[in-house]
């Protein structure tokens, strides 16, 4: 195996308003843009992300110097880190949420050149605070389109506005991400305030589904043909090549006359992580599973939003779920104050769970619990932290989240 670099073993998410930076900064931090997965959505699920990865070395030359290069003889490996891109268009909150179930911390992004907080500023703190990412750094950008006093006023409203929030102590790294200024500075900050997770090897391994592909091109011998691929996150474990493994949920059967959902299993024939192929991965950034199964069943994204584990060990499938439930003071995504009134009995709500998001309908709505129909099935696992969206002037709004109970 020819592997330049270790696989990444952190995700860190980049998240803030849209135009903010997020894919300048990206790009100064990785060297490369964000390859962006595009979807349709389908049985109500889409996942839009984009990632990079990049190593980061420390260098001493006199004092220490973060970079993505070994910019002098004295430089060391500390790690290899992955960028997860949230999109940052208001309708893709789903996705920033979704996206938010596989990052292990975040740069919070923030144009000194503007007002904070700016709409999505404030949609995505909470976001971040619901899914219960505390490691976070605020990256202070576009210093270079703005006056000392303005940048100092710009800190004071960010302060400001952090203030009773997870991000309360989060350092402000001033940058600009278009001159590749202060960049070493973030990256010092990455390795300071965003560890890597421990302990999370040795679970039973859990890969979140977020594509799906048929890699065959067309005309190949039937004995040259390659089994399906999926890609995603590997959240915890690792998979070896030669793994039994199951997806869930599976896909629709027709059994008489009922659709019933069916598990399906194969076996690990290759692992790559970026553009190289290991023996076995670990946790980190987005890595693609090859498998047996015949590629009809993986092609064109078909299987994005299961969970992929060891057979017998993958989470259970549900179609209703009961969930603990608590909403938000105030409907994320408005500029103005909007309350979020209770949940009713019979209404729509998006959910999403790890990376899929799904439309339900509560069955029976109480003051800190809900119970709800899915329109499609979904492998959760109990405790794990959802999101509940609501459908106001068009669109799904965040209006609060919750933890499943069976
Ligand atoms: P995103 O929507 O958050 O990903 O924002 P982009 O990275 O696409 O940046 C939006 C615009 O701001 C682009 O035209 C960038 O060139 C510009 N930009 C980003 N960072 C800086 C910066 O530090 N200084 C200046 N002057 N422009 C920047």
């Amino acid at each position: 195996m020819s592997n330049q670099l270790p696989q990444p073993v952190v995700n860190i998410g980049m998240v803030g308003h849209v135009d903010h930076g997020k894919s300048t900064l990206t790009k100064a931090l990785t060297g490369k843009k964000t390859d962006i997965h595009s979807e349709e959505i389908k049985r109500g699920i889409s996942i839009k992300l984009g990632y990079a990865d990049t190593p980061v070395y420390v260098c001493e030359n006199g004092e220490k110097v973060y970079s993505n290069k070994p910019v002098n003889e004295n430089c060391k490996l500390e790690r290899v880190i992955s960028f997860v891109d949230a999109p940052g268009h208001e309708t893709l909150m789903a996705t920033m949420l979704s996206g938010s179930s596989i990052m292990d911390g975040a740069l919070l992004v923030i144009a000194a050149n503007e007002k904070c907080p700016q709409p999505q500023t404030r949609e995505h703190l909470t976001a971040l605070e619901i899914m219960g990412i505390k490691n976070i750094i605020i990256i202070q950008n576009k210093i270079d389109l703005v006056t000392r006093e303005r940048a100092l006023e710009n800190f004071r409203e960010i302060k400001n506005f952090v203030k009773g929030s997870v991000a309360e102590n989060a350092p402000i790294i001033p940058v600009s991400a278009y001159h590749n200024k202060n960049i070493d500075k973030v990256f010092e900050a990455i390795e300071e305030y965003i560890p890597t997770p421990k302990k999370r090897k040795d679970l039973d391994p859990i890969m979140y589904v977020a594509r799906s592909f048929d890699i065959n091109k067309p005309g190949l011998m039937p004995s040259e043909l390659k089994g399906g691929v999926l890609g995603g996150s590997l959240v915890q474990g690792t998979l070896k090549i030669g793994d039994e493994i199951e997806i869930a949920p599976g896909i629709q059967q027709t059994k008489g006359n009922k659709n019933v959902w069916e598990n399906i299993f194969s076996e690990v024939s290759s692992l790559m992580a970026g553009s190289s192929s290991y023996n076995e991965i670990i946790p980190g950034g987005l890595s693609a599973v090859g498998t047996y199964l015949d590629p009809f069943l993986t092609k064109n994204d078909s299987l994005t939003g299961r969970i992929l584990g060891k057979a017998g060990k993958v989470p259970a499938v549900a179609t209703f779920i009961v969930a603990e439930s608590h909403l938000l003071n105030r409907v994320v995504g408005f500029d103005e104050e909007m309350k979020v009134e209770p949940i009713k009995t019979r209404e729509s709500v998006m959910l999403t769970f790890g990376t899929s998001n799904t439309i339900g309908m509560i069955s029976n709505a109480k003051e800190n619990e809900i119970e709800i129909m899915l329109r499609y099935p979904v492998a959760v696992q109990q405790d794990e932290r959802i999101s509940i969206g609501r459908r106001i002037a068009n669109r799904w709004r965040l209006i609060g989240y919750g933890s499943v109970k069976s």
